[in-house]
């Protein structure tokens, strides 16, 4: 029996992973479960799902979560604010944690699972792209295991060769031309700039393929969610920058692929549903039904690959550059673009200033070495500052 700390567990992510825990009672549990604001969807979880502990990361909302789970008749314990989500990612109502907080915020709660050795099922990618080798070594020294949920990352997994994979310290096999990630290039993919002016948060949300969070929607749509997962995956499979290629595949059924020097091609196939990915990292090395529809290949949308607009989706090629200039490059990059996006969602920025944010706020703060995770706190909350300050001029 895994008993699963499902971090963001009223999100998209968090949704799925609970479908699938409740598909298999005999193998897994839910024992923790958290979230930011939503009481009542938090609730509602509980009563389905019985978990140990229920937390909510803001802490004026512990009362109110403890006296509607009375009401609802669920019996847990209640804790509140960032701390806790840490104390509960590490701490023994756990042995396997979901890491799908979005954005910064989940840093903590999952470098805390990592050093406790816990298996980290990895959606939070903002976290490894953020922190990619303070992670790493938490998990190596932790002697847990890390393994993919974002669906790319968990296909190149799938596609590569085991050893070392999960270990935090991972080398690149030698007979590994090149990983190419899938980009599904998102609701506006064939535009031009010009038709990208005046597009709202509602649009941009709408993506083709997947139903998923807010904020992870808007990064698809510029391409800074590609963008993001190339560092990711830099940092999961010891890939140089350069052996990190995206095509875009609209029909989004090839996850990623590994290209060998002889010339094999692997790739993961299977129909858009996160589940998939969710349920084999949480059965990993076996598997399990995930409830998602067989893929038909006789009746499915031929498939088809083109490479990505670098010179319209600007975020694509600002990742790459803050990949390569290295150090904390990768974490500015990721707080520039978690203020835009806020602010985009909000009204308060063009869909294609997101880029000029981005790229702003990285001219303005050279990449520096990571040192620590307060060091990397601190660069991110400078970061920022910078960008709100370049709104604000905007304005
Ligand atoms: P959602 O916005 O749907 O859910 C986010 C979850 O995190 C919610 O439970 C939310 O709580 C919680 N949360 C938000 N802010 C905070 C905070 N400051 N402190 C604590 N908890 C917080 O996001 P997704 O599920 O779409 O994405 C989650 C992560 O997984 C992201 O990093 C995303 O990039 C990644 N991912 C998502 C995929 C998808 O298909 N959705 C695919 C691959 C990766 P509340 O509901 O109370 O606000
Ligand atoms: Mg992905």
């Amino acid at each position: 029996m895994k008993n699963v700390a499902v971090l963001g567990a009223t999100g998209s992510i968090g949704g799925n992973t609970l479908d699938v825990i409740a598909r298999h009672p005999e193998r897994f549990r839910a024992t923790v479960l958290t979230a930011h604001h939503q009481v009542d969807a938090l609730v509602t979880l509980c009563a389905q799902h019985r978990p140990d502990l229920a937390v909510i990361a803001d802490p004026g909302l512990e009362a109110e979560l403890s006296r509607k789970l009375r009401a609802a008749s669920v019996c847990c314990e209640v804790a509140s604010g960032h701390d806790a989500l840490a104390i509960a990612a590490s701490g023994n109502l756990c042995d396997t944690v979901v890491a799908a907080i979005v954005g910064a915020a989940g840093l903590e709660s999952t470098l805390a699972a990592a050093h406790a050795g816990k298996r980290l099922l990895l959606a939070n990618k903002e976290a490894i792209v953020m922190a990619g080798p303070l992670l790493l070594d938490a998990v190596a020294i932790g002697g847990g295991a890390l393994i993919p949920v974002d669906s790319e990352h968990n296909a190149l997994f799938q596609c590569l060769p085991a050893e070392g994979l999960a270990s935090g310290r991972p080398t690149l096999h030698k007979g590994v031309r090149r990983l190419t990630l899938t980009a599904s290039g998102g609701p506006f993919r064939g535009l031009g700039r010009a038709e990208l002016t005046g597009i709202t948060p509602d649009q941009a949300c709408k993506h083709p393929n997947w139903v998923m969070g807010r904020k992870i929607s808007v990064d698809s749509a510029t391409l800074m969610n590609k963008g993001l997962e190339v560092i990711e995956a830099h940092h999961l499979f010891g890939a140089a920058p350069d052996l990190i290629n995206v095509v875009v595949h609209p029909q989004s059924l090839v996850h990623s692929f590994v290209e060998y020097l002889d010339g094999s091609v692997l790739a993961q196939l299977g129909n858009p549903d996160m589940r998939t990915a969710i349920a084999h990292a949480l059965a990993w090395p076996e598997r399990v039904d995930a409830g998602v529809a067989p893929l038909d290949l006789t009746t499915c949308a031929p498939l088809a690959f083109e490479a990505p607009d670098l010179a319209t989706f600007r975020c694509l090629a600002l990742a790459f550059q803050a990949l390569r200039a290295g150090g904390d490059a990768p974490a500015v990059l990721n707080a520039a673009n978690e203020i835009a996006v806020e602010a985009f969602l909000a009204g308060a920025l063009p869909f294609l200033s997101i880029a000029d944010v981005v790229d702003a706020v990285l001219a303005e703060l050279p990449a520096q070495a990571v040192v620590d995770v307060q060091t990397l706190l601190e660069r991110d909350r400078v970061a920022r500052e910078a960008a709100r300050r370049i709104l604000r001029n905007a304005c």
